[in-house]
């Protein structure tokens, strides 16, 4: 568990595995992409608010959710997961939704490179979401299924930033150095990787950005 300060109080940030995050705040259980292949959800709290950046089964999996929901948790999600959770609170990006004081901002979250067979991106631009967490000015930037993409070169005053880092899905080390130099975040969890060589990622990144992966 890691905790950060914030202007609207402490937030404390578990890492659950792939890209699933449990955040709490003022005793409230907000998750990120939860998905039971990583951790056991019949063990977690209910959700007061669940973030859900696209459709694919390890970042809506409705066995990790059913697990968590309850009858009044708030869910935000991009478009592609409405027709399985229609109570969801739907962002395309440039879209904001406020939770209790939190400004929650969708942004993009796409392949470039990155393709299938057919020629398509594994996430194409305009599906998934990322998002920006905005506690009182103290902001957490949740980059979702993404390449190194140039809309990053826009977001500013990111506190805390989670990024991805596989391939063929998301950034291979070169991307994720290249994503880290725009986004330019204060401290920086690598997320949804399979391996990782903290090292050499650390090597790569720009001086002021702290990689705080162990
Ligand atoms: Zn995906
Ligand atoms: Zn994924």
């Amino acid at each position: 568990m890691n905790r950060f300060k914030t202007p609207l109080g402490e937030i404390e940030i578990t890492m659950l595995g792939h890209a699933s995050l449990m955040i709490r705040w003022d005793g409230k259980n907000i998750f990120v992409d939860p998905y039971s292949e990583v951790a056991d959800y019949s063990l977690q709290p209910k959700a007061d608010l669940v973030l859900l950046t696209h459709h694919h089964y390890d970042h809506l999996d409705k066995e990790a959710l059913m697990h968590i929901l309850r009858n009044d948790t708030v869910i935000v999600s991009n478009k592609g997961c409405k027709q399985q959770l229609p109570q969801s609170n739907v962002l395309v990006q440039g879209e904001s939704f406020n939770y209790m004081g939190i400004d929650i901002e969708a942004v993009y979250a796409y392949n470039i490179v990155n393709k299938n067979e057919d020629g398509n991106p594994f996430h194409p631009r305009g599906e998934g979401n990322g998002y920006i967490l905005d506690f009182g000015g103290y902001r957490v930037y949740i980059a979702g299924d993404t390449e190194d993409i140039p809309e990053m070169g826009s977001l500013t005053g990111i506190d805390l930033a989670f990024m991805p880092k596989n391939l063929p899905y998301t950034m291979s080390d070169q991307m994720f150095a290249k994503a880290v130099k725009m986004v330019m975040p204060k401290q920086l969890f690598a997320y949804h990787y399979f391996e990782i060589d903290i090292p050499k990622l650390k090597s790569m990144l720009p001086q002021g950005v702290e990689l705080m992966n162990k």
